[in-house]
């Protein structure tokens, strides 16, 4: 990438708007339009990081680092020059292709039968839920062509992941699930792998803007598990889409005054207790209150609803839950 590529995509994406989008907050302004927060690079506990917008620089006062947007890809993915640069070109893209490509899904969904009797047999049984989680269908061979029309390279598609080499739809007959900057197709079909996702990051916690305010949150591992915890009417829910959270999802849960309910599967081989207790302990080194919710054996919390656990009684297993 020459010297001029490299002027345009910093200024395509504006440092600040690239902050934000990474749930940086600003603290305070401090004149001339420039910002204090805290430090996303090292755990910073008074705001020490300071951004100017006009000059799309950033400094921190606590761990001394600076720079522009690149620097900053770099430091907080911890990745080389030429990964970082690659990282931000691929956000620059993907955004709004993503978001096409989840309102054409969106579209289909109640076109197709099957799709909607699949999600009433895993517990969504509301239009308000669906609505909700902007739950889509990909019937498989309609997106290319929607996207295409839209003005969309083959090019763009493929480096998308959402389109194969051979130039085929990528998830094909999968319920579809909007992400920050990814989706979740979940298939219909045992034949094929359950989970997938597109290229990249599978995003920060699920909705975290929605409850990252509540001081009560309830972390569950799959979005049918969220489905149903949400349906039954606990909105102080989020999920992290797998036991294995990722720095970001962690960072996430550590950014203010909270109490956690992990509620993990209770699977029989003890794995789901395992990586929550493990989890536990982490947060509660970075202050942050943890409480394990213990499901009946061999429940998740999809499963729990869908066998006739309610509301009153999730509620109750909140109550008698331990640190
Ligand atoms: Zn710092």
């Amino acid at each position: 990438m020459n010297r001029h590529a490299l002027d345009e995509l910093k200024q395509q994406i504006p440092l600040l708007k690239y902050l934000q989008a990474h749930d940086w907050r600003q603290a305070r302004p401090i004149g001339f339009g420039r910002f204090l927060g805290v430090c996303p690079l090292h755990a910073d506990h008074q705001p020490s990081f300071l951004v100017d917008p006009n000059k799309n620089l950033f400094y921190c006062y606590g761990c001394r680092r600076g720079g522009d947007v690149i620097r900053f890809a770099e430091l907080y993915h911890q990745v080389k020059f030429p990964q970082a640069l690659e990282l931000l070109c691929q956000w620059r893209g993907l955004a709004p292709l993503v978001h096409e490509a989840a309102n054409c899904y969106r579209m289909q969904l109640h076109r197709h039968p099957e799709a909607v009797a699949y999600l009433f047999q895993r517990g969504v049984r509301s239009l308000e839920l669906v609505e909700h989680m902007r739950i889509g269908y990909a019937p498989g061979g309609c997106l290319r062509g929607w996207l295409t029309q839209l003005g969309y390279s083959r090019q763009a598609l493929r480096q998308a992941g959402l389109v194969t080499a051979a130039g085929y739809d990528t998830y094909s007959h999968r319920i579809v699930f909007p992400l920050d900057g990814n989706l979740y197709g979940r298939s219909l079909s045992a034949a094929v792998s359950p989970h997938r996702f597109l290229p990249g990051a599978k995003g920060g916690l699920y909705l975290w803007d929605q409850v990252q305010q509540c001081p009560q949150v309830i972390l569950v591992e799959g979005l049918f598990d969220y489905a149903v915890v949400w349906q039954a009417g606990f909105h102080n829910v989020t999920c992290s889409l797998g036991t294995n959270l990722n720095a970001r999802q962690f960072r996430q849960l550590c950014d203010g005054p909270r109490t956690v309910y992990l509620t993990f599967d209770a699977d029989s081989n003890g794995s789901g207790q395992q990586a929550a207790q493990s989890l536990a302990r982490r947060l509660s080194e970075q202050g942050v209150n943890v409480v394990m919710v213990t499901l009946p054996n061999g429940h998740d919390p999809n499963s729990f609803f869908l066998q006739g656990g309610d509301a009153h009684q999730f509620q109750k297993l909140l109550e008698v839950a331990h640190p």
